[in-house]
């Protein structure tokens, strides 16, 4: 293996000439928030989704925070998620002093698992929260049921799964509201930014004014409530449309992508592919590998640097959100309390992943993964 072949990023975004062209015809337009754009790239977002509306932000946490507000979630209450997610997750519960509840997560998906998650629902319990850990849809119809029976609030945390479906319901329609998010390594970006997406008009009306300082009317001066300054440019919305029109196209090459991998390491023994059921129904955000049980965190940690000095991306997804240290001190939480979720976490790691991949770039992973692997045997 050649040192000097050019490195291989984690995550490349898909942009071509068509979104620049839209940003710059924004810029010279001389109308930059709050213009045109907005409701187009809203109206995209929800339609994918199978929803009523869409409410853009700027960021995934920003949306999920304002959901937390709208269904009325404070102090006192709890919110049952899962310890596998991005602390986003978890951080938006604790926003507005109400406590996340985790839930380990089904060693098949990586998703909460339903049966834990119903346990978890106490009398203080508020809403469910679940995650499609790496743009797996698997069992949002069963925590719908639960969150039905138990006549709870649901928000989906969608961030990482656009565009996947799940016995024919897009991803964003389970639930009272769900969350997209648009950081440059996601399906698609709008450099920062988010989008809520639901059916219910109370969420939409006040998740606009909360975004837009508390207003509720155009009246630039006068708000009605105490809100944030979450709104999304529409630099960032025309960015956002032209990606949501290119959707399935960059779906599909990275989805190609997914397919080479799986192909390519077929034959690594110590490796265990994603957990996505349905390979063409997921939407593939990463592409993350889970190494056997025999592997311990340091051998994982020394692998992720090993294909770092080779040039290759990798990083391990995620951190337990009950083991970072202001959870613990926060929620009493500690290592030992999921070991579902701290199992596969010391286990797993990300391997460079974008729509544009070669398949002599994946070729060169496969070769620089199993030499990795090798040397800590
Ligand atoms: C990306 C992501 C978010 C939101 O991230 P932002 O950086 O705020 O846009 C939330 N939850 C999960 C699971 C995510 O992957």
């Amino acid at each position: 293996m050649s040192h000097n072949e050019a490195p291989i990023p984690l995550a490349f975004p898909d942009i071509t000439d068509a979104e620049v062209d839209a940003v710059a015809a924004v810029m010279r337009s001389g109308r930059l928030s709050l213009g045109p754009r907005l409701g187009a790239f809203e109206q995209a977002c929800a339609e994918r989704a199978g929803r009523q509306y869409g409410v853009a932000v700027n960021s995934g946490t920003s949306g999920m925070h304002l959901c937390v507000k709208a269904l009325g979630i404070g102090a006192g209450d709890e919110v049952v998620t899962t310890p596998f997610t991005f602390i986003a997750t978890p951080n938006c519960v604790l926003f507005e002093n109400a406590r996340p509840v985790f839930a380990d997560i089904d060693p098949e998906t990586y998703n909460v698992d339903p049966g834990a998650l119903d346990d978890a629902i106490t009398n203080r319990t508020k809403a469910l929260l679940p995650v499609e850990v790496f743009g797996n849809p698997a069992h949002f119809d069963e925590y719908e049921r639960i969150a039905n029976r138990r006549n709870l609030a649901m928000i989906e945390d969608c961030c990482e799964a656009l565009g996947a479906t799940l016995a024919g319901r897009p991803a964003g329609s389970f639930g009272d509201c769900g969350i997209f998010a648009f950081y440059p390594n996601k399906q698609i970006t709008t450099g920062e930014g988010g989008m809520i997406v639901t059916d219910r008009e109370d969420i939409r009306d006040l998740a606009v004014s909360l975004r837009n300082q508390g207003r509720a009317t155009e009246a630039w001066l006068s708000h009605a409530r105490l809100g944030y300054n979450y709104r999304l440019s529409d630099l960032s919305c025309a960015l956002g449309e032209v990606q949501m029109s290119r959707l399935d196209d960059i779906l599909a090459k990275r989805r190609r992508v997914a397919g080479l991998y799986d192909e390519a390491l077929a034959d690594l023994e110590a490796v265990r592919l994603p957990p996505m059921a349905d390979r063409a129904k997921a939407s593939w955000f990463v592409y993350v590998i889970r190494l056997a049980d025999d592997f311990t965190r340091p051998d994982r940690d020394a692998i992720i640097q090993d294909l770092r000095g080779r040039g290759i991306g990798s990083s391990n997804y995620f951190v337990p959100c009950h083991t970072q240290p202001y959870m613990q001190e926060r929620l009493g939480t500690r290592e030992g309390d999921f070991p579902v979720t701290e199992r596969i976490a010391a286990r797993t790691l990300a391997l460079p992943f974008f729509g544009g991949m070669t398949e002599s770039q994946v070729g060169r992973v496969r070769e620089a993964l199993g030499e990795a692997i090798d040397a800590r045997r």
